[in-house]
């Protein structure tokens, strides 16, 4: 009977919902009723509120209606005698243990997978987090998430951490922003507790660190965080990083480190398109508790493209004026709650604007610009182009190498310094360059 669920199962849920939740699960039919173990609580708190019911139909179904019930615990059924060790939790690990292991470890518990809506622009860097929580240190180490400010890389990193924690009561976890593990480390040395500390961060297993990029330019930390790495490394512990940039692209940071970066697997978070946006949109305002018209969902997804963090800002703005002015949120509302935080997005610059900037400039077509084509007429405005993009925008090279006609991000990388190499051998370029800065900022 519970072999057939667990087919049926397979085939409705996502690999990673079926490994994570169905899979751990023992079953065991006793009488009318069928009994259900769970290695810890938390996938008894998850299986037990998504699948219940699902699972009772299911049975009803299977056992022509001699099931009629479905019993969750925590714990593990004997092998041999048949009976069940199960007592209630206590085999398992309490709710209170899990709190306190979770604050000891910084996780913020409202950032799991269950909350972050995937799309296109997410798909990867979610599906290889989901790998690692599963196998952490065996499936890829580091891994590394990169991408624009706002983008979901320190929701992703939590919702690893809270998988490792509460499938294992005795897995050690640490998140930490590269900052703090900076101030940390100052305060140890201090201290004379430099011991305590490389002991604190070498025996975990699994380490998150978030925004490597502030590591840039602190030596002692990065020599500090050289050997934490290769200790964990070594022993196969789960390393995550997250980074605004790829890798090889964070400016002060040293080789060994960058390169030990990119050792395992790298995955970027790109900004969300307009169905993701919503979808969003829509999962944030269930979880204030407001129902948000499809339209008003589309009008603030369209209008809000700089990142998800300022989305979420505008629909609170929207639900806190429609609670104090207890009017429903129309069109016509969101309209007027939102005219500035709208009209702060319109100055923000885009590539597409820089490219069209750019192209009416120096009298082209904006798809000559992005074609191909590599005459010299086309290829230096192209430059000049992705220059700009690189210092106006918050995107990463591979973002404007996609931006411009596909290309990879070598070409970014080598278009932004030939133009900063041109700038200072060549008046003419400085000027247009100058021009160009002045028009877009404007
Ligand atoms: P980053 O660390 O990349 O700057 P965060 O992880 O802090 O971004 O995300 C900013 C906000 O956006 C958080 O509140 C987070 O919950 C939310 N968020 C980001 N991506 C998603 C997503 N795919 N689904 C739901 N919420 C998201
Ligand atoms: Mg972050």
């Amino acid at each position: 009977l519970w072999d057939q669920c667990v087919r049926q199962l397979k085939g409705e849920l996502t690999s990673a919902e079926f490994n994570t939740w169905i899979l751990p699960l023992q079953a065991r039919v006793h009488g009318t009723q069928l009994r259900l173990l769970a290695p810890n609580r938390f996938v008894l708190d998850w299986a037990q509120k998504h699948y219940e019911k699902r699972l009772l139909d299911l049975c009803a179904q299977y056992s022509d209606g001699a099931i009629a019930q479905v019993r969750f615990d925590v714990g593990e059924f004997d092998r041999d005698s048949g009976e069940t060790t199960a007592q209630g939790v206590e085999v398992g690990e309490s709710a209170t243990d899990l709190q306190e292991r979770r604050a000891a470890a910084h996780l913020n518990v409202d950032f799991t997978f269950d909350t972050f809506v995937e799309g296109k622009s997410n798909q990867l860097a979610r599906a290889a987090s989901m790998q690692i929580a599963q196998n952490p240190g065996t499936a890829y180490n580091p891994l590394f998430i990169y991408g624009g400010v706002g983008l979901g890389k320190t929701h992703l990193m939590h919702a690893v951490g809270n998988i490792i924690l509460a499938s294992n009561p005795s897995a050690r976890v640490v998140y930490l922003h590269s900052e703090r593990f900076v101030a940390e480390m100052i305060k140890a040395l201090q201290h004379n507790r430099i011991e305590e500390f490389k002991k604190r961060y070498r025996s975990v297993n699994a380490l998150l660190i978030d925004d490597v990029q502030f590591f840039a330019g602190k030596e002692r930390s990065q020599e500090e965080f050289f050997h934490t790495f290769n200790a964990l490394f070594e022993s196969r512990q789960q390393i995550v990083l997250s980074s605004d940039r790829f890798p090889k692209e964070v400016v002060g940071l040293e080789e060994r480190l960058r390169s030990r970066f990119g050792w395992g697997l790298t995955v970027s978070i790109d900004p969300p398109d307009l169905e993701t946006s919503v979808a969003i949109l829509h999962c944030k305002a269930s979880q204030l508790g407001v129902e948000l018209p499809e339209d008003v969902a589309f009008f603030v997804g369209r209008r809000i493209r700089s990142n998800i963090r300022e989305l979420e800002g505008a629909l609170r703005r929207l639900v806190a004026n429609a609670e104090f002015t207890g009017k429903p949120i129309t069109m016509e509302f969101a309209k007027h709650a939102l005219r500035d935080v709208l009209a702060a997005q319109d100055k923000q610059v885009t590539i597409e604007n820089i490219q069209k900037t750019v192209a009416e400039y120096f009298k082209l077509r904006t798809s000559d610009m992005l074609s191909a084509k590599r005459s010299r007429s086309l290829a230096r405005p192209r430059q000049i182009a992705m220059a700009l993009a690189k210092e106006l925008t918050k995107h990463s090279l591979p973002e404007i190498g996609k931006a411009f006609g596909g290309r990879d991000h070598t070409t970014v990388l080598h278009a932004t310094r030939k133009v900063k190499s041109l700038r200072e051998s060549d008046a003419g370029v400085e000027e247009d360059y100058k021009n160009l800065l002045r028009t877009l900022s404007s």
